[in-house]
């Protein structure tokens, strides 16, 4: 037995997320993020189920994610996240792939790429309006709206975006958002005097979509709420249903007397007769190290915490007198509709965001998915992106709709 170790994601949650959230942001579009392969929930499935669900853009961050989506028959808009000089523009250009730019040189590079090519390249304008990570400062702003102006007229690109990134806006109250929104329309009102006419300027992450509709402009980017997730302090609000589930089965389980040290570094003694139970998944499959004698799981309807270090592929449960026995399923975290832990939880026992745990597991672990509800050409574009069919997946299954 190889314990099985798995990653579910729910295709029915990320619709109804999505949905959720076009209703919520009243008229403004909703780019799907799907960076990081979907935040490890695969891109291509999410961004399916995303656009299925009423998103009309995705968001990506390099090139080849683009093509990548593009090449399995996606047609809706994709922007580039990052900008990079080395990138592949030429592809995206030909991919129809929205690029971001934020600096004069990068803009003149592409725009001539596009002149060789004969396509205008589709580019949003990027401002730096205090994340100070990529985009324009308000100093090089108005050189940067004249040049790409100018390229505009010449035909070699058109300016489709003007945007921006919020540093804060997972910190409630933060007196920054303010004045990165006032910095915002700033530049929106020296792109409109230079005559750029955009026809989307976005600006709200997940956060900001959630508390924040003076941000919202005309599309707003959410990642982390396609799947469920969100940075503020307490995670997203229920409206929103966390879509990955990382479960295993349990490989040994064995009574053991009281004093027992357990796993590396005897971090853990049991202080009475128990029962171990040995999980197959460790930092190499995504469970941080700093898990140790701290995450929960859920096993047999109860939660139990992580015994002592976590090994490399294992570690080990303390279940008490639980009844446990190899072959049992570990959930390490879902939706917590069941009891079990949910990535929020791992997150604030290990002082970091959802994200982060989500995005560990999905590269070494295999994904399945469940709830893929009508759509024929989800289910075609899912199968041949290698991705497995539906798990056998007593649990999750009688949370929603399954196939019909
Ligand atoms: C990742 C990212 C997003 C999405 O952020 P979430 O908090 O996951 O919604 C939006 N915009 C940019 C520029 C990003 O890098």
């Amino acid at each position: 037995m190889d314990g099985h170790p798995e990653a579910i994601v729910d295709l029915d949650v990320i619709r109804s997320n999505v949905a959720a959230i076009v209703r919520h942001v009243q008229g403004a579009a909703v780019m799907a993020v799907v960076k990081s392969d979907g935040y490890g929930h695969g891109a291509l499935p999410t961004a399916t189920a995303a656009l299925a669900a009423g998103a009309q853009w995705l968001g990506v961050g390099h090139v080849a994610e683009a093509i990548a989506l593009r090449q399995a028959g996606i047609t809706a808009p994709v922007l580039c996240l990052l900008a990079a000089p080395d990138a592949p523009h030429e592809d995206a250009i030909r991919h129809n792939v929205d690029l971001s730019v934020g600096t004069v040189e990068l803009l003149r590079q592409i725009c001539a790429i596009a002149a060789r090519v004969g396509l205008p390249a589709r580019l949003h304008l990027k401002a730096d309006t205090g994340m100070s990570r990529g985009g324009a400062p308000m100093t090089a702003w108005p050189d940067l709206v004249a040049a790409a102006s100018a390229e505009q007229a010449a035909g070699r690109c058109q300016i489709i975006g003007v945007w921006s990134h919020l540093a804060c806006a997972d910190i409630p109250g933060h007196e920054s958002v303010d004045a990165q929104l006032e910095t915002f329309r700033r530049a929106l009102g020296i792109a409109e005097r230079a005559g750029l006419r955009p026809v989307v300027r976005h600006l709200a992450n997940t956060p900001a979509m959630l508390t924040r509709p003076d941000t919202w402009f005309d599309l707003v980017r959410p990642g982390g709420g396609v799947t469920g997730l969100a940075t503020l302090p307490g995670g997203p609000p229920d409206w929103l249903r966390p879509a990955m589930t990382v479960r295993a089965h349990l490989v040994q389980a064995k009574r053991v007397p009281a004093g027992t040290g357990v796993s590396y570094g005897h971090r853990y003694t049991t202080t009475g007769e128990t029962t171990l139970g040995l999980v197959p998944l460790g930092y190499n499959e995504g469970v941080p190290r700093a898990g140790t004698n701290t995450a929960q799981v859920l096993v047999r309807g109860n939660r139990v915490t992580i015994a002592g270090t976590v090994c490399m592929n294992q570690f080990v449960i303390d279940a008490g007198d639980l009844p446990i026995q190899a072959g049992d399923e570990v959930v390490l975290f879902g939706p917590g509709n069941h009891g079990e832990p949910t990535a929020q939880e791992w997150a604030d026992a290990l002082g970091t965001i959802s994200y982060d745990i989500v995005t560990r597991f999905t590269a070494k672990i295999p994904r399945s998915y469940c709830g893929v509800t009508r759509a024929d050409s989800l289910a075609v574009r899912i199968a041949t992106s290698g991705s497995q069919a539906p798990a056998d997946w007593p649990d999750l299954a009688q949370a929603g709709s399954r196939e019909d």
